[in-house]
Order: C-alpha cells, then structure tokens, then sequence
C-alpha cells in the first residue's frame, strides 16, 4: 500500500458574512461547481438566491469566470451578499485577482505561470494572505508549459503504460512549478488541482502528487462531458482516488446544470463514505409492472428532498410487487398499487391514495406524510 501525504488544512471563507469552510485536514470532501453564464452586474440578488439554493442541495463553493474588470466588479459585489465561499477563476490578468481580493472572495484560481513577472505574483500573493483567501492552481492536460509539452511530444513512450506515467508526470511537474512560484513568498495557502481529460491520467497524476506533497487537491476530470459520460468519468476517477483518502474537495464537469452538477458530486461522496447524512433517495427503474409514475414523481421531488436538512432515506417505487419490500428500510416510500398509490414507513402502509393519481393529489398526500417524519 503506498503511502500518500494527509493533506495539510486551509480555512477559506469567514470574513463578514462568508461561511467558513476547511479544505483538507480532517475536514469533510467539500462540494464545488460553476457558475455558467457570464458575470455582469445585473441582478446580484437574484444570484444570491441562487446561490442559497445550490447550498441546500449540498454545494460549498461557487466558482465564477473574472475575464474583465466588469466580472471582477460584480464578484466584489456578490461576495458582500452572499454567505457562500466564492472563487474567482482567473487568466493572465492580476490586476483582475487584486480587485477580486477587494471583497469576500474566498479563493482565487490563477496560475502564476501565466500571470507573468514575480512581482505580480508578490502582490496577489500579499493580497491573498491579508484577506484570508486561498489560491487554486489549475493544470490542465490541454495546457502545458510549451517546454513541458514539446518534451512530451518528443519522447516515443515503449508502452501505453509508460505513455500515461509520462502524461501524469508532466500534469504533476506543471503543478510544482507553478507551486515553487508561491513558495518564493513563503505562501502555502495553496490548493492544486491536475485536470486530464481522461479517468487514467488524472487518477495516475493526483497519485503521484499525493506521494509527495501534502497540498490539498481538487479533484476534477475536465471537459467530462455530458451528463451521463461526465457522471460516469467523474466517479471512476473520484472513487478511485477517494479510496486512497486523496481529495479535499471536488468539482463534477457536466455539460449540464449546476444542480446536477452539485446532486452527482454529492452522491459520489456519499457511496464513498466521504459525506455521511443527507436524504438518498433509492427509486425503482419503473417497468411494465409500474402502477404510478416513477420518473416524474422523481423528477418533481429529487431537488426538494435533496435540499432537506434530514439524515433520511426515501424510497419511489412503481409497483407493490416489490414496492414496500424493497423500501422496507426507507424512513418514508411511495409506491403505485393498481389505481391507488401507497404511502409507507419501513414497509408498513401509512396511507392509501384511492384512484387519485394526478400529482397535486399524490404530491399533497406525499408532503403531508413527510411533514409527519
Ligand atoms: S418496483 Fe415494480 S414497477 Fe418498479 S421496476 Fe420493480 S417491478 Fe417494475
């Protein structure tokens, strides 16, 4: 068994009305996604709340794109009226990341190798460290240093084996250089994230850094893709490395919403054992048996279950046959009888829904037997 580094403990967040939050130590696997439309300064209330919502669903950090000074402006103003850890996600430009740092923002992601002259990272640096905040270097398999890349190109690799060691290794080799520009200004505030596009590479890359350095990593597969093959790379590579205890805090890239983003992530950890509590809901695949709709009840459920601050399981089942068998250690189940749906507790009927199956009836019944719970 290898022995990998305990990652050290960063605290973000905290200042005025921002969360706190740990990354690393002993602290849970936390939950990010990203923002996905551009920042402007319309309606910074309205994505306050929208914020408020991804936060019941599980999500600890919020990552906005800063490509100019108007984005930068708007993070400021966001981050003085949201209670959610907030990270600015920057390029090349530094004077970007200082404004950033002029209001809550808990963590910036900026590359040193691209920001360009040392004093330029001294002052980020500097900033970061009088306002608490936290810096993300993100490696990207597509973006390489161009000397790092041109190596890479060069060497004829003997196996596929050494072929991924040596595209794992120059994912790693790009991280420490970019952390050797912070370690200039004594600044360990750092977190490291080396993104590949494929399960093996940033499985192997995450290892070999683990090995020997002790910055808390963020785990993501870039450009994952759609829902489903975004879902399923990002839990390969997740549960894979999380079994090793190598992960503080994790991103799933989707094609797809932020909610979806943030509900994948979390039931990643939760089959992990990385984030105990929460509702899991388990619902039948529905089939010719099926008595009531499955898929739509889930549908109009999953977000408000998932948003409940309950230690509960729920079971939505199809059909009696193996309905309230199966849910017999769900807290609270639905399944279709015939023309009637049936409410119960750890198998036993609670409630009887006779031949009412439009969903405001069953919906009603549903969310007065949970208000029982
Ligand atoms: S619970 Fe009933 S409807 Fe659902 S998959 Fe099983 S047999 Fe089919």
């Amino acid at each position: 068994m290898k022995s990998y580094k305990a990652p050290r403990s960063i605290e973000i967040g905290g200042n005025g009305g921002v969360k706190p939050l740990r990354i690393g130590g002993s602290a849970p696997v936390s939950i990010q996604t990203m923002w996905k439309s551009p920042l402007t300064g319309g309606d910074l209330e309205s994505i306050a709340r929208t914020l408020g919502g991804l936060e019941q669903l599980g999500c600890d950090i919020v990552r906005f794109a800063v490509p100019d000074m108007e984005s930068a402006d708007a993070l400021v103003g966001l981050s003085k009226i949201s209670s959610m850890p907030l990270v600015a996600d920057i390029h090349f430009d530094h004077r970007l990341a200082l404004r950033c740092l002029d209001g809550r923002v808990a963590k910036i992601r900026i590359n040193p190798g691209n920001i360009g002259s040392e004093d330029k990272v001294r002052q980020v640096t500097e900033k970061a460290r009088d306002t608490n905040a936290a810096i993300r270097i993100g490696v990207n398999s597509g973006s390489l240093p161009r000397d790092i890349q041109e190596r890479l190109e060069a060497a004829v690799p003997e196996s596929a084996e050494a072929r991924l060691h040596s595209r794992a290794s120059a994912l790693v080799e790009t991280a420490i250089r970019e952390m050797e520009a912070f370690d200039r200004f004594s600044f360990d505030r750092v977190i490291v994230s080396m993104k590949a596009s494929t399960v093996a590479e940033t499985i192997e890359a995450n290892r070999l850094f683990a090995l020997r350095y002790d910055a808390p990593l963020h785990l993501g597969v870039t450009e994952a893709g759609p829902l489903v093959g975004g879902i399923v790379k990002s839990t390969l590579a997740f549960s894979a490395l999380l079994a090793d205890n190598i992960g503080s805090t994790v991103r799933v890239s989707l094609s797809d919403t932020m909610e979806n983003e943030v509900i994948a992530a979390r039931e990643i950890l939760s089959e992990c054992g990385k984030r105990p509590g929460g509702v899991r809901i388990v619902s039948c695949p529905r089939c010719g048996r099926n008595g009531f709709d499955v898929h739509s009840f889930v549908d109009r459920w999953q977000r408000r279950l998932m948003s409940m601050d309950r230690d509960i399981t729920v079971a939505v089942m199809g059909c009696v046959v193996n309905g309230p068998g199966e849910g017999k250690h769900a807290d609270i189940g639905i399944t279709g009888a015939g023309d009637s749906v049936i409410i119960f507790r750890h198998g036993e009927t609670v409630r009887t829904v006779r031949g009412a199956l439009d969903p405001e009836t069953v919906d009603r019944a549903f969310a007065e037997e949970l208000d029982k719970l």
